[in-house]
C-alpha cells in the first residue's frame, strides 16, 4: 500500500473517534491564554499515542514525532486552541458548556485535526523519513498571539523546521474540499486608539476652547487620504474608523473624544510607512486646530506569506491525497492570523478546510454564535496535515 493509501485508510479509520474528540473539545472551550483543560487533553492524548512532548508559553505544546532517518527533514505542523467570548446558540449535543464562550473559530477543529494527525504519523512512522514537529498553540485570537510566544520561547529551534503548515477551516467552502494560494494570504492588523484633548468648555462660546468633537471628525475625514491618495492602488489595504466617543450632553464641548480604529495591510514595508503617515495626519489636523492628541498604533499580526515553492509542493501533494478536483485556490483575506509569525521566520504554508454543507444548513460564518462545522472535514484535515508532514520537501 502507497503511503497515501495507508493514511487515507487511517483517517477513515480513526474519523468517528476525532470527532467525539472535536466534540468534547467544543464543547468545554476556554479564553486565549487560559486553555488549561485544553492543553492537558492534548498532553493526555499524545502519552496515549507515545509522543514526547515539552510544555512552552504556558499551555502550548510541542510535540516531536520521529519516522526513518529522523535528521533527513524537519516539518512543523501548527494548531491553534482557543476560543471565542461568545454565546453559543447552536442547538447541538456538544454545544459549549460555558456560557459566553465558544470555538467560533473552529480552533477545536485544528487541535483535533493535528491530534488526528498524530496518530496517523506515529503509527505509520516506519513508512516516512524525517522529524514532524506538533505545535500546538495558545492565544491565536488576542495580541500579542499565541505565535509570537511559542517563537520567542523556542518552537522553531531545536531541531529548526525547514518548513511549516497550518490549516484553517473555511465555513464558505464545501466540505471535501481544500484551497491554497500563492504568496500574501492575509492581511496584517493593527489596532488604532486616538485621544483628543482640549480644555472644554461652554457649548455657546466655542471661541475659547478647541472642539474636540470636530477635531475628531476632521482627523476621521482626513485619515481617509491614507488609503485612497498614499497607498499603491494595486495594494490592498483598509483603514477604518470603527468608534467614536465622546460628550454626554448638549451644551458641553467635552474635554476629550476617544477615537478606535483597525489598519490593515498586505506589504509590510507600507504598513509601516502608512503608521507614520497616519500619526503625521492625526498630529497635524489636531494641532492645526488648537488640540492636543495622542496617537497610539499597536502593532498586532504581520500578514501571512506562503513561500512559493512550499505552495507548489503543498498544493501538489494535496491533488494527490485528494484528487485534482479537489484542491482550488483560495482569495485574499483581510483578516489577520498569528501563523503570520511564523511565515516571516520560516517557510510556511497556510491552507484552508471545507466544512460547509449548504445541505444540512451549515453555512455560518466564522466569530458567528451559530458557526459549526460539517464534521466529515476531520477526516480530510487530519489525513492532510498527517500527508504533508510525512511526505513535503522544500
Ligand atoms: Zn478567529
Ligand atoms: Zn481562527
Amino acid at each position: 500500500m502507497s503511503l497515501p493509501q495507508s493514511i487515507r485508510r487511517l483517517a477513515a479509520a480513526y474519523a468517528d473517534q476525532f470527532i467525539g474528540i472535536r466534540r468534547h473539545l467544543h464543547a468545554n472551550p476556554e479564553l486565549s491564554y487560559q486553555e488549561f483543560e485544553t492543553s492537558a487533553f492534548v498532553q493526555e492524548k499524545l502519552r496515549e499515542m507515545g509522543i514526547p512532548f515539552t510544555i512552552m508559553a504556558g499551555t502550548g505544546v510541542v510535540g516531536i514525532i520521529e519516522g526513518q532517518y529522523p535528521a533527513s527533514r524537519v516539518v512543523a505542523l501548527r494548531a491553534d486552541m482557543d476560543a471565542l467570548p461568545i454565546l453559543e446558540a447552536n442547538d447541538i449535543p456538544y454545544a459549549s458548556t460555558r456560557p459566553g464562550i465558544m470555538h467560533a473559530c473552529g480552533h477545536d477543529v485544528h487541535t483535533t485535526c493535528l491530534l488526528g494527525a498524530a496518530k496517523i504519523l506515529q503509527e505509520l512512522k516506519e513508512q516516512w523519513s524525517g522529524t514532524v514537529k506538533l505545535i500546538f498553540q495558545p492565544g491565536e485570537e488576542k495580541n500579542p498571539g499565541g505565535a509570537s510566544l511559542m517563537i520567542k520561547d523556542g518552537v522553531l529551534d531545536n531541531p529548526r523546521p525547514a518548513a511549516i503548515f497550518g490549516l484553517h477551516v473555511h465555513p464558505q467552502m464545501s466540505v471535501g474540499l481544500v484551497s491554497f494560494r500563492e504568496g500574501k494570504v492575509m492581511a496584517s492588523a493593527d489596532e488604532i486608539y486616538i485621544t483628543v484633548r482640549s480644555k472644554g468648555g461652554h457649548a455657546a462660546a466655542p471661541q475659547y476652547t478647541a472642539d474636540t468633537i470636530l477635531v475628531a471628525s476632521h482627523i476621521i475625514v482626513a485619515l481617509q487620504q491614507v488609503i485612497s491618495r498614499n497607498r499603491e492602488p494595486q495594494m490592498a489595504s483598509v483603514l477604518s474608523i470603527t468608534s467614536f466617543q465622546g460628550g454626554h450632553t448638549t451644551n458641553v464641548i467635552p474635554s476629550e473624544v476617544k477615537l478606535m480604529g483597525t489598519f490593515r495591510a498586505m506589504d509590510e514595508k507600507w504598513r509601516f510607512r502608512a503608521h507614520e503617515l497616519i500619526r503625521k495626519i492625526v498630529e497635524g489636523t489636531a494641532h492645526s486646530m488648537g488640540a492636543e492628541v495622542d496617537c497610539l498604533i499597536d502593532i498586532g499580526y504581520p500578514s501571512v506569506y506562503n513561500n512559493e515553492a512550499l505552495h507548489i509542493t503543498a498544493k501538489a501533494l494535496a491533488q494527490t491525497y485528494m484528487g485534482e478536483n479537489k484542491v482550488g485556490e483560495t482569495e485574499i483575506r483581510m483578516g489577520a492570523e498569528d501563523f503570520g509569525y511564523y511565515t516571516q521566520q520560516v517557510p510556511g504554508c497556510f491552507f484552508r478546510l471545507g466544512v460547509m454543507n449548504a445541505e444540512k444548513g451549515i453555512v455560518s460564518g466564522v466569530h458567528t454564535p451559530t458557526f459549526n462545522i460539517d464534521e466529515s472535514a476531520i477526516e480530510t484535515g487530519m489525513g492532510m496535515m498527517a500527508w504533508l508532514g510525512a511526505s513535503a520537501n522544500i
